[in-house]
């Protein structure tokens, strides 16, 4: 028997996200982000509530050769684009799509032997500053593609820093738009914060959204997934292994974090930070036992954490534990509430639930 730790991906809660992502987006086109095989959620296991999108964008080549293998026939980019020469050959061969956003990738480009030319997306950094050319650098990046045989359409893209947040994208589209107001080609812009937050000024012919399709708010605490109508589209549950009754001043798990101040009961539950539960979750975690909202209490060890079955007297050894996502009795835990409370975001835990949890799909 394995452990009752069981990850679930709800594939009807996918595709409602994307056709919410489409609501957002009316009159663009709707790149799935399924890079880090899919935000955790599996490609093979995402792809058929996300065929009803326009294309597949990842950064890892491997993971574009799976949405191939699926049978995708559709557009396919890469984020990031190639990496070194010989990555060209296989985007000539599958046709993927790939980013261009430094000169050494124009110089692979410049190099490669291709009778089929191909569709690049040509990055600009407008503040982010990780990946693009500098709006000064741009127009020149775009007219030495343009006079390469091997490249077919130049689209433009950039991506945003502060879609979320009070910053916002004004100054990053206002750099994108004068630099390419005269350019001919298709653009992208948005992530998911722009799609939701941003639809007007970000419109444009292709939006990525990636995060909202998996569930979880973008600008989470200032809104919740509820609020953007988005469904979680993982649950992570377990069972209680035993139930601990304590008395004022015992304490729970290593280091003693937690102390009892008057009797109470305490259920062990299967889970630790070797299946991707953060460590960093302490005393106050939301978790739900038999779908009523509780809390962890004390430290989360390597294969269980403890939490406290006050409010569900009733809870014995099997019962329903969800650390994030939906219960049984249909109560939702978001994984951003969670994050949280380990002081991270959504995106990393659903990234990070390790391999040797079971995943089913319903
Ligand atoms: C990851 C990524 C996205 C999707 O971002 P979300 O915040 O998950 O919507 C969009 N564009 C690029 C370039 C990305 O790397």
């Amino acid at each position: 028997m394995p452990r009752p730790i069981l990850a679930t991906i709800h594939t009807a809660a996918l595709a409602h996200n994307l056709e919410r992502a489409r609501r957002a987006a009316v009159d663009s086109r709707v790149w799935a982000v399924v890079k880090a095989n899919a935000y955790g959620h599996g490609i093979e296991r995402v792809f058929d509530p996300f065929r009803a999108a326009d294309g597949f964008a990842m950064l890892d080549l491997a993971e574009a050769e799976r949405v191939r293998a699926l049978g995708w026939r559709g557009p396919v980019l890469l984020l990031e684009g190639v990496f070194e020469p010989r990555d060209l050959e296989l985007c000539s061969r599958l046709d993927l799509w790939h980013t261009v956003h430094c000169d050494e990738q124009i110089d692979m480009l410049a190099a490669h032997k291709t009778q089929v030319p191909q569709r690049v997306f040509l990055k600009m950094n407008t503040g982010m500053n990780r990946l693009g050319f500098a709006p000064e650098r741009f127009r020149s990046a775009w007219t030495r593609l343009d006079a390469l045989p091997q490249v077919d359409e130049i689209s433009l893209m950039t991506h945003f820093s502060d879609a979320d947040g009070p910053r916002g994208v004004a100054h990053q589209l206002e750099a994108f738009e004068r630099v390419t107001r005269d350019l001919p080609g298709e653009r992208s812009i948005a992530n998911s914060a722009a799609t939701l937050r941003h639809a007007a000024a970000t419109r444009a012919d292709w939006v990525r959204p990636g995060i909202l399709l998996y569930g979880s708010a973008p600008d989470f605490p200032e809104h919740d997934a509820e609020h953007w109508q988005l469904q979680p589209a993982m649950t992570l549950s377990t069972r209680l292994l035993t139930v601990q009754t304590l008395k004022a001043g015992d304490t729970i798990g290593y280091g003693s974090r937690f102390t009892a101040e008057g009797p109470m009961t305490i259920g062990v539950a299967a889970v630790g930070y070797a299946d991707g539960y953060p460590r960093h979750c302490d005393t106050g975690t939301p978790v739900l036992v038999d779908g009523v909202r509780t809390r962890m209490v004390g430290r989360v060890s390597m294969d269980m954490i403890t939490v406290d079955l006050t409010p569900v007297p009733q809870a014995r050894f099997g019962s329903e534990v969800t650390l994030w996502g939906r219960a049984a009795n249909g109560t939702v835990l978001p994984i951003d509430e969670v994050a949280r409370s380990a002081g991270t975001i959504g995106y990393e835990l659903m990234c990070a639930v390790a391999p040797r949890v079971p995943v089913a799909t319903d």
